[in-house]
């Protein structure tokens, strides 16, 4: 193989092996892209007394502490919750459905 030769397959070999790396980081997941926030007037956020501030709720469920932020249901990388596909909460958010860690 002359110099030629070898300096093609080496920078082959690169791109090779740097290809998945770049589709990798250039594609993002569809975990790191952003929720649209669960909207106040879901049908489901409703029926659970959702509320964006846990501090202002009134429901006689709420247990003084309790938020989003530790509740089983969330998904603090994303603000995701398992109640509401496709939707993100607040951390500091709140719902009747709350379950302890
Ligand atoms: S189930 Fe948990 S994470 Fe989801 S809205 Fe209710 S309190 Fe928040």
């Amino acid at each position: 193989m002359d110099t030629t030769n070898r300096r093609r397959f080496l920078q082959l070999g690169a791109l090779t092996l740097a290809a998945p790396l770049a589709v990798r980081f250039a594609i993002p997941t569809a975990q790191a892209q952003a929720l649209p926030k669960l909207p106040v007037d879901h049908p489901q956020a409703k029926a659970l007394a959702y509320i964006e501030d846990a501090a202002k709720t009134t429901h006689p469920a709420f247990k003084p502490g309790s938020d989003c932020a530790n509740c089983r249901l969330f998904t603090a990388s994303n603000g995701a919750c398992t109640l509401f596909p496709g939707y993100s909460v607040p951390a500091k958010a709140w719902c009747a459905a709350w379950v302890t860690i």
